[in-house]
């Protein structure tokens, strides 16, 4: 039987969490002189005063008009600076440092990793199947009583592809001393039920989603957790008071008024894929598209006996040379060889595709379009972290 009591670090249970001014008055109308905030306005070269009050520390409008969009209670939402938030504080709210572990499948989001490593907690690593499937069997073997949070990703980044639901299902049901956390960053883009559906048939799951991807506002940092009302309650009462400011807030209210645009995105992005996917199988230096439920493509390069690993790297250069960045991640587990590439317009897919069937011809010499002027600023290379 699955006791959140039993998950949780035992000083967060009975920790008496910051009590904002938001908090304890919770009224619309009256003279605020209880917060600190500056009566006059704000300073903005705009002219627009509307910032110099706290935010909703609960952000109750968006939770009560995105509860009925995802089937849930405006309890059962925890909204987060970002997804990273939610996973930072799932490992800091059940895992004692040095002590208690979190188990991964690689290859899979970077984030969890680095959120464990942060908190110093160990990571046991159960690699998915070269079908990147998880391997259900080995996966239970390696829970230990310090397993607290199980991560699957699905659709898995960097993979693309959903993970099987009847083996979401198995660790759901046989890991009942840990949260089981699906990461749907990518749920959009699949043609998949959420797995918010089974939170009334399963108090050890966690999902996870976000405004980055679909919605199109990575810009906001809006990420989503649902789960049961007394893990939500846990994750509000240690985040920071004012996590989501009231820009975000009244933008994302805003974006919920359009869901209809986020879905003829979607159905773009799909087509999009689709031609991508297409017009790259035909590539001579491409060996696998692998198939994606998500808004990206993992490809793998290389020619028969080729070394893959250098050859990735190759076009990986060649592409950035062309001022066409993709991730590379031809040094991840199950993944030699290749490069992650997201789905970009027409005209960007169609510049993608044209650096590489040049890759081995004269230089290009046309005029290519760079982008499409929305984001036209040249970006920054940084290591591939
Ligand atoms: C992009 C992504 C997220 C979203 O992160 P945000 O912090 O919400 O922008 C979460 N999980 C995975 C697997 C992702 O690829």
């Amino acid at each position: 039987m699955f006791q959140l009591n039993n998950i949780l670090r035992s000083h967060i249970q009975s920790l008496t969490p910051y009590s904002s001014a938001r908090d304890e008055y919770t009224g619309k109308e009256g003279v605020f002189l209880d917060a600190n905030e500056n009566p006059f306005g704000s300073a903005d070269p705009n002219g627009a005063d509307q910032y110099n009050r706290y935010p909703d520390p609960h952000q109750w409008a968006i939770k009560q008009k995105l509860a009925p969009i995802k089937g849930v209670r405006p309890e059962q939402i925890f909204l987060g600076n970002g997804s990273d938030e939610p996973i930072d504080l799932l490992v800091r709210a059940t895992c004692k440092p040095g002590f208690d572990n979190i188990l991964i499948m690689p290859p899979t989001y970077g984030m969890y990793e680095v959120s464990a490593a942060v908190n110093d907690v160990p990571v046991v690593k159960v690699p998915l199947t070269t079908d990147f499937q998880v391997d259900t069997d080995v996966v239970l073997a390696a829970i230990t009583e310090g397993t607290k949070l199980i991560w699957l990703c699905s659709p898995n980044n960097p993979s693309g592809n959903l993970l099987q639901a009847s083996a979401i299902q198995t660790i759901l049901e046989a890991a009942t001393h840990s949260l089981v956390i699906v990461d749907e960053a990518y749920i959009d883009f699949a043609d998949t039920p959420s797995w918010t559906g089974k939170l009334a048939d399963y108090p050890n799951l966690v999902v996870l989603q976000t405004f980055s991807k679909a919605w199109g506002l990575a810009g906001l940092r809006l990420g989503m957790c649902f789960a049961s009302v007394e893990l939500i309650q846990i994750l509000n009462k240690i985040k920071p008071p004012y996590n989501i400011s009231a820009p975000t807030q009244a933008l994302a209210l805003e974006a919920l008024n359009h869901e209809a645009e986020k879905s003829d995105m979607v159905c773009q992005i799909l087509a999009e894929r689709q031609y991508l996917a297409e017009n790259l199988r035909t590539l001579p230096g491409v060996q696998v598209v692998h198939p994606s439920d998500a808004n990206f493509l993992l490809v793998q390069f290389g020619k028969d006996g080729d070394d893959i690993a250098s050859d990735a790297k190759t076009v990986f250069e060649h592409l950035i040379e062309q001022q066409v960045i993709v991730r590379d991640r031809s040094k991840v587990t199950l993944c030699a060889g290749c490069l992650r590439i997201s789905v970009g317009t027409r005209a960007e897919n169609e510049r993608l595709l044209t650096v590489l069937r040049h890759i081995n011809n004269a230089p290009i010499t046309t005029d290519l379009p760079l982008g499409t002027g929305k984001e036209a600023t040249k970006p920054e290379l940084v290591s591939n972290a």
